[in-house]
């Protein structure tokens, strides 16, 4: 079965992630945030950039993560996240 690629929305804010926002990923190695909603302590912080440096970079993020300019807005995603909370 195929993988599908999301476009993320920031855990905090669950807005889609635009190419350049600055973003942090965390050590826990699941979540990009964008720097300005980063929820943990500053030591948890393993990585910043911007959102297309970041996947680019990491293998895992690269395999489901869509660098795009136009965000896919799918609503069945947005609600599913939100039931999570
Ligand atoms: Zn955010």
């Amino acid at each position: 079965m195929k993988k599908e690629k999301i476009q993320p929305h920031c855990v905090v804010c669950l807005i889609p992630f635009k190419r350049t926002d600055q973003v942090h990923t965390d050590t826990f190695g699941t979540q990009i945030q964008h720097a300005k909603c980063f929820m943990f302590k500053p030591e948890f912080i393993k990585d910043t950039g911007t959102y297309e440096e970041v996947v680019n970079k990491y293998p895992n993020y690269k395999k489901s993560f869509i660098v795009s300019d136009n965000p896919v807005t799918d609503l069945s995603l947005v609600a599913a996240h939100k039931l999570r909370k």
